[in-house]
């Protein structure tokens, strides 16, 4: 099942201790898209501005991301720098240049209008909204967020809420969103205002999903080299929410499976900088790491006579 995907579409400036990269392509919608085109047909809406080097999405397009929604505007793009030190589970924002993305207001394309799934990704919640009351009845919707929106949009961010089934954030997001230092608290607290169910990420830490009755967790695979954590949350939604599209189903079953898709695509995209390695990537190897994981989590317990 087709995904619909509207989100940043960026040019990403990114210091690690391992190395910098300038005026990379990036955006949550870039990273969404180029993770769960892996799963399913993804479409993409987003802006750019005149000077976005378009042809850099080329790979995007031959993965059969449908670009229509991107539209390009007049001025600059989004521009967002950041910089990991050590910690490479937090980022630290330098410069978010909002650009074209100020004035943006999503166009759905009417090809684009029945998307069975939608995700939302990291942009102001009033254009999530807006996003919504274009689209005809999803059957999920997923949405993402961050710390600028929180602090600047936090009461647009909590009505959206009400009309989102999964929430993704990260650990840092959903204390700061719900102001519970407990984790549990802050999935109850978001459970009761909406979604029927929330990520909560953890980076290398792995990743936490609650509903109202349950709680899945899943390592983050223990990678030896962590080269650039950009796009490593957008890569999680893109493995969780794809691979829900691909299956078609929604059970608990289904979905902490999505919870184990999220955490290998997360684990690929931090590989590289940008979309590359989600771009190198092939059915094989995410095979082989899926298999992994299962080896990373299976123990027999010990049988009492
Ligand atoms: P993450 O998956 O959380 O590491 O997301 C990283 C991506 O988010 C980068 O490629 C940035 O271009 C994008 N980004 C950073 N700040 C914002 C923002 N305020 N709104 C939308 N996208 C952003």
């Amino acid at each position: 099942m087709t995904v619909l995907v509207v989100g940043s579409v960026a040019l990403d400036s990114v210091e690690t201790p391992f190395g910098k990269a300038d005026e990379v392509i990036g955006g949550s919608g870039t990273f969404f898209a180029a993770s769960a085109s892996h799963f399913t047909k993804v479409q993409l809406v987003g802006v750019v501005g005149s000077d976005y080097p378009f042809h850099k999405l080329d790979p995007l397009r031959a993965r059969g991301v449908d670009l229509a929604g991107v539209e390009r505007a007049e001025g600059e793009s989004f521009r967002w720098r950041g910089r990991y030190r050590h910690d490479l589970n937090s980022a630290e924002t330098l410069e978010t240049r909002l650009g074209v993305f100020s004035q943006f207001r999503p166009k759905i394309p009417d090809a684009f209008k029945k998307a069975p799934f939608v995700f939302l990704a990291n942009i102001d919640p009033r254009l999530q909204l807006d996003v919504l009351k274009q689209v005809e009845k999803p059957q999920l919707v997923a949405c993402d967020t961050m710390n600028f929106w929180i602090e600047s949009r936090r009461s647009d961010l909590i009505a959206l809420l009400k009309h989102v089934d999964v929430l993704l954030l990260n650990d840092a997001e959903a204390r700061q969103l719900t102001e519970h230092n407990n984790l549990v608290k802050a999935a109850r607290w978001i459970l009761e205002r909406g979604p029927k169910h929330v990520v909560i990420k953890k980076g290398e830490n792995g990743a936490f999903m609650f509903t109202a009755n349950t709680v899945f967790f899943a390592p983050a695979y223990p990678l030896e080299d962590v080269f650039d954590p950009t796009g490593a949350g957008d890569s999680f939604a893109g493995g969780f929410i794809g691979y829900l599209a691909r299956a078609g189903k929604l059970d608990e079953t289904h979905l902490r499976r999505a919870v184990v898709h999220g955490s290998v695509m997360g684990s690929f995209a931090v590989e590289r900088f940008s979309i590359q390695r989600l771009m190198e990537i092939g059915e094989t190897d995410i095979r082989s790491r899926l298999e992994d994981f299962r080896r990373l989590v299976a123990f027999e317990e010990e049988l009492t006579a």
